[in-house]
């Protein structure tokens, strides 16, 4: 079976099998948008629209603001802001003037942000009034020689309900920001600015775009640079996956962070190239993304599993008319049937799991929209993406149903890591990118993934995958959110735990759940432990956070 490709047989003309892609700076994505569609709405922000030659626009000014802050191509720029236009202008303008962009997570403390910031080099940070103070006590800490402020009163009025992810200081505070030495505001630098053209030409396959950090729940985090192929490729790609988006008719629902890959390619990106309409949501809030579809009709949703269960399982869904919604593509996580089922009944829209990671862009594999697909995998490799399972400790290919590791291969996978030449060569070897998860694929050429390598539990020599288990839990009426984790047992070495989310209203107890385990799973894999918590701890893309947990179990 070594080599075979039998997922080719899946693929349609619409979805060529092989595309060039582009080769030149990610920034002509909107330059081109905005050449054909100029008055097209690109932004929609809180109430206001941005058109695609107002974004153009202000690009150019940022671009022009950094060359007079003495920005040079190849320097980084940190951009520690949630969606908002700022954070798009700031983007584009830093790619046009040949600067390498840093995505920062707002939400950092001020330990990962001196990690980040310092190992990146970077030297101008963009960042929002209410995170002003987190940022000015890690600068000095940093090589940050500028820091230009954006303000959230530009955006005010707020609906009520709608915060940013970091606590708002109570109506009326001062946000009080010493504009002056290497601190000024994003909009008055804007305003003074040039609005001249500008794109520098970049050597696409070589020069990096992008320095996204990952890894940041196990140890420090790592720099994965992104060049302008790479992004320019998984954009194409997954837009080409989507064959029937209508240029410059889809909206896009902005709901996952623009600071992670997967919203950066799947939203911002795609949006952009299909001159599309981004509407962009600062917070995952579940009133606030219903309120939204009711009124503003988008007709693509990329999200996280967890995305998809709370709006499901929301009181006022039934009352909103969801209908807009035509394709959603979930990644990040496992996506339950359970949840597939009900969201594709309740939008008539498809909902579709794919799969990918920092370090590819991050997509490789997705399940077919409207052709072909197999609920409870991951799908097939995208066009011109290659994939295999391997023995994770000789290297040889698995036979086809069995579980190895999973290698990738395609033009968006990534350069390498940040200044870690000795993880570069062990994570990309002959090209192929070795993701850490443990998979396996069916004589059809669909994959799926069983979990992460390291998530694995052994528990009495057996081996026991997480996500199996995982999906049993979903499964039962009164569970809305569960995870699985391994942890230490006197006798077995570890043993299973599970951590439950019950819907509201719902009552379930250890014994009954012991019971629907035992009929349904092997007995080494029944969880022996159960905790019933309010929430699970999940990071901004939705991922639930197993370390977190285990970390507060090694503490009780
Ligand atoms: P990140 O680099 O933060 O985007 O995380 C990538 C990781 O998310 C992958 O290596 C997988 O472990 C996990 N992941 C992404 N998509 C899926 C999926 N559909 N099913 C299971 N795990 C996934």
């Amino acid at each position: 079976m070594s080599g075979a490709k039998p997922w080719l047989q899946h693929y349609t003309e619409e979805v060529a099998p092989t595309f060039h892609y582009p080769k030149h700076n990610l920034a002509r994505l909107l330059i081109d948008s905005a050449h054909l569609f100029p008055n097209r709405p690109a932004l929609y922000f809180m109430g206001k629209k941005l058109s695609y030659l107002e974004v153009l626009d202000a690009s150019y000014r940022f671009a022009h603001t950094l060359k007079q802050l003495g920005v040079q191509p190849g320097d980084r720029v940190s951009i520690m802001l949630p969606n908002c236009p700022s954070a798009i202008v700031a983007y584009f303008g830093t790619l046009m003037m040949g600067g390498i962009v840093v995505m920062t997570n707002p939400l950092y403390v001020e330990r990962e942000l001196v990690h980040q910031l310092s190992d990146s080099g970077a030297t101008v940070i963009v960042t929002l009034d209410l995170l002003f103070d987190r940022v000015q006590k890690a600068k000095a800490k940093t090589p940050i020689q500028h820091v230009i402020v954006t303000s959230i009163k530009d955006y005010l009025p707020f609906p009520k309900n709608v915060l940013y992810p970091i606590k708002m200081k109570k109506d009326g505070a001062k946000l009080d920001v010493s504009y002056g030495e290497g601190v000024y505001s994003f909009k008055k630098l804007l305003r003074a600015a040039s609005p001249a053209p500008v794109c520098v030409d970049v050597d696409a396959d070589d020069e990096v775009a992008l320095l996204q950090y990952t890894g940041g729940t196990t140890g420090l985090s790592k720099g994965v640079m992104l060049t302008h192929a790479n992004l320019i490729a998984n954009a194409h790609q997954t837009s080409n996956w989507c064959y029937r988006l209508r240029m410059g008719e889809e909206r896009f629902l902005g709901a996952i962070p623009c600071f992670h890959v997967f919203g950066l390619t799947v939203l911002l990106n795609q949006s952009v190239l299909g001159a599309g309409m981004l509407i962009l949501i600062p917070k995952f809030d579940i009133d606030l993304i219903l309120d939204t579809i009711n009124t503003l009709k988008p007709t693509i949703f990329p999200g996280a599993p967890t995305m998809y269960i709370a709006l499901i399982n929301h009181k006022r869904v039934k009352q909103v008319d969801v209908s807009s919604i035509n394709v959603c593509v979930s990644g990040s996580a496992p996506l339950p049937l359970e949840v597939q089922e009900r969201f594709e009944a309740l939008t008539g829209g498809r909902l579709i799991e794919g799969y990918g990671l920092t370090e590819s862009s991050p997509v490789t594999h997705a399940n077919p929209i409207w052709g072909f697909r197999k609920i409870g995998t991951i799908g097939i490799p995208l066009p011109d993406t290659e994939a295999k399972v391997v023995d994770a400790s000789s290297g040889e290919e698995m036979p086809v149903g069995e579980i190895g590791e999973l290698l990738v291969k395609g033009p968006q996978v990534m350069k390498g890591y940040w200044q870690k030449e000795q993880e570069t060569a062990s994570t990309i070897q002959d090209g192929w990118l070795y993701t850490g998860d443990m998979g396996r694929m069916d004589s059809d050429g669909f994959f799926s993934i069983v979990d992460r390598k390291k998530d694995l539990i052994i528990a009495g020599g057996y081996n026991i995958y997480p996500r199996e288990i995982e999906e049993v839990l979903f499964e039962h009426p009164a569970i809305q959110e569960a995870t699985v984790a391994g942890v230490p047992d006197e006798y077995r070495g570890e043993t299973v735990k599970a951590f439950v989310v019950l819907k509201t209203g719902m009552s379930l107890t250890e014994k009954e759940l012991e019971l629907w385990c035992r009929e349904r799973l092997a007995a080494y894999k029944v969880p022996r432990k159960v905790e019933f918590r309010q929430s699970l701890p999940k990071t901004m893309i939705g991922k639930v956070l197993r370390r977190q947990l285990l970390e507060e179990e090694s503490k009780d």
